[in-house]
């Protein structure tokens, strides 16, 4: 959850005052980077991914789960399990997530380009969770870590261990106990974007419509606050974004000229992938229409002020990437949005439209300042900038090196995707995304639309079953067409599609062994077969084990029994002791038992 450091974090009366000052110290550091690091060139490929699990407790005899608060206890155990690992690739990096129930695991070195590294990802996020399975089953054996991209009944009835009660100032549906107690900038963070936006801002979600659901279907606690709309659930409050988990992936490029061009490139892909990892159809414990998390984390996060928010120019610091970065796409840059600054990084020597990118980013205040740190004390690092730069969440980041790391290299974050329940599916995703960088490189892809039309694309990649209900602009050589995630995938014509053009990228790899790349093809065949329908997104398998469960009433409700079948049902598949053909055909699979039965 980007920058940590100890100490004591200001209120927002105290940020708002000294915004400006710190804005200018995060600028002197960029252009610090910026002079020091635009010409590097030839840094090795490197990348990584982000995992944020949750925990959850269950008590069987009241059929009943419930989010385990335990992020504080088991980050001191899993650091000091790290210290004394000494292999890099067994060593994984701990972090407090926003929720105290989430904790994020990363490999502790990035992987480098080396074909074998691909072959690891699976064990590495395998290992992960076994090393917070340990701990939480040195207490209990109804304590579980698990992938899940959003708890289904996440804000409604007693969903949270130890029980507390629901609600606070800012929010009818998640308290404050939620928040991660381990940093200050995570409560800090939450808060202040209420405060700055200074009024509730529900985040309404089309409910999905079964034979028995009420009509219309009214969520009672808005109904006396404002004017809601029939058929809608309402969530409330930052949290109901943030106790989402993703699964995010970072790449380094050789140069900034490079970091530029994949960037761009990813961006159109945003909306692809997150049709693809589409993975929480349940909303506040009912069956909806939205089948991916990101909505509720870009309308949950937005911190706008009422006045701001009639500015068409001004979006959403957590809203889809809005811009490309490399001037030759800048006709693309069609949705017209604020910026500042933007003559001056120009002068410094920034392309016009990087300098735009950076204007817009100088708009946003700081979120979180931590006062020990509010004055700079030296030259040498950009933790002012990183610290700005951290606190916008678009589904693409653009990371430039720290000024006193050059090492870590020009770097682009892969974000939109939802957190996949097994191992498996995570590594396929990004082990997929690893290689298409190497494919957009190689075989200069040009996937690039208009961003009205990647906004179009993120809209339509959450409606319910989008990968095989949904067409998305897609760009072939000259042509921009609708297409459906099976031709964009799987090709249509004379496009080979996605994963034909990474196969042919691996046939060309030389230092390739069979075995990695009898792996690579299992996950390439996962992708393949979820775009093209034969298996299911995580959405799509948790609402059919929802609408064909014996207790449910065709009411859209997911009650506490029906909850805890799907998340025991889930545990039982990531932990290799259930099959689910649905999701991952049986020869996929590469077991990696965690749990006893
Ligand atoms: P953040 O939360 O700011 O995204 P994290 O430290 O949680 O940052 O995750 C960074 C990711 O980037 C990890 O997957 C890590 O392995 C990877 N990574 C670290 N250093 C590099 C690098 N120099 N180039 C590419 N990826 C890197
Ligand atoms: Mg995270
Ligand atoms: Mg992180
Ligand atoms: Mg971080
Ligand atoms: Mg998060
Ligand atoms: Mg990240």
């Amino acid at each position: 959850m980007g920058v940590l450091s100890e100490g004591t974090a200001l209120s927002w009366k105290e940020i708002a005052s000294v915004s400006d000052v710190y804005r200018s110290y995060a600028l002197d550091q960029l252009i610090r980077v910026f002079e020091k690091y635009k010409d590097q060139k030839g840094d090795s490929f490197q990348w990584g991914d982000e995992l944020e699990f949750a925990m959850v407790r269950f008590d069987h005899s009241n059929k009943r789960v419930q989010l385990l608060l335990s992020g504080h206890e088991v980050l001191p155990p899993l650091k000091e399990m790290n210290e004394t690992v000494e292999e890099d690739t067994h060593r994984i990096a701990w972090h407090p997530e926003a929720c105290n129930y989430m904790v994020e695991g990363v490999p502790s070195q990035p992987y480098g380009y080396v074909s074998s590294y691909l072959n690891t990802v699976e064990a590495n996020m395998a290992l992960r969770r076994n090393q917070v399975q340990q701990i939480l089953s040195k207490k209990s054996d109804c304590e579980f870590v698990l992938n899940l991209a959003a708890f289904p009944r996440y804000g409604h009835g007693q969903y949270i261990h130890p029980p507390e009660e629901n609600g606070s100032d800012q929010s009818f549906y998640y308290p404050e106990i939620l928040i991660s107690p381990v940093h200050p900038r995570m409560k800090s963070v939450l808060l202040n974007i209420n405060e700055r936006r200074s009024l509730p801002a529900p985040v309404a979600i089309p409910i999905f419509r079964d034979s028995s659901t009420p009509k219309p279907f009214q969520d009672s606690p808005w109904k006396d606050k404002i004017d809601i709309q029939d058929d809608h659930i309402y969530l409330d409050g930052c949290l109901a974004g943030w106790g989402c988990c993703c699964l995010q992936v970072t790449f380094k490029a050789q140069s900034l000229s490079e970091c530029l061009q994949v960037y761009d490139q990813l961006l159109p892909l945003t909306a692809i992938m997150l049709a693809l990892s589409n993975a929480c159809p349940i909303w506040r414990g009912y069956l909806t229409e939205m089948d991916s998390r990101y909505e509720a984390v870009f309308q949950a996060g937005d911190d706008r002020t009422p006045e701001e928010r009639q500015r068409p120019t001004l979006n959403s610091r957590c809203a889809p990437t809005p811009f490309y970065l490399c001037d030759e796409h800048n006709h693309l840059n069609d949705v017209e949005l604020d910026s500042k600054l933007t003559e001056f990084f120009y002068k410094i020597g920034m392309s016009p439209t990087l300098a735009h990118h950076f204007g817009h980013l100088f708009i946003r205040d700081p979120l979180v300042i931590i006062k020990e740190n509010l004055y700079p004390t030296d030259d040498t690092t950009s933790y002012h900038f990183e610290n700005l730069n951290s606190t916008v969440w678009h589904s693409l980041r653009f990371k430039p090196p720290p000024l006193d790391d050059g090492k870590m290299g020009w770097r682009v974050e892969f974000r939109p995707m939802d957190i996949q329940i097994t191992d498996f599916e995570n590594a396929s995703l990004t082990v997929f995304m690893a290689l298409l960088t190497r494919v957009i490189l190689t075989f200069e892809l040009d996937l690039t639309i208009p961003i009205s039309q990647v906004n179009e694309n993120i809209t339509r990649a959450h409606h319910r079953d989008s990968v095989r209900q949904e067409k998305f602009h897609f760009r072939i050589a000259d042509k921009i067409s609708l297409l459906s995630i099976n031709e964009i995938i799987n090709g249509i014509g004379d496009f080979p599609g996605l994963v034909p053009l990474v196969q042919k990228y691996l046939d060309a790899m030389e230092d390739i062994t069979s075995d990695t790349r009898c792996t690579i093809e299992k996950y390439l065949s996962l992708i393949s077969k979820r775009a093209a329908g034969t298996l299911l997104t995580d959405a799509s398998w948790i609402r059919q084990f929802v609408t064909t469960h014996p207790s449910y009433k065709q009411d859209s409700v997911v009650t506490d029994e029906i909850q805890h079948d799907l998340i025991w049902k889930i545990q039982q598949i990531a932990n290799g002791h259930e099959a689910c053909p649905q999701l991952i055909q049986s020869r996929m699979r590469t077991h990696t038992n965690l749990c006893p039965e």
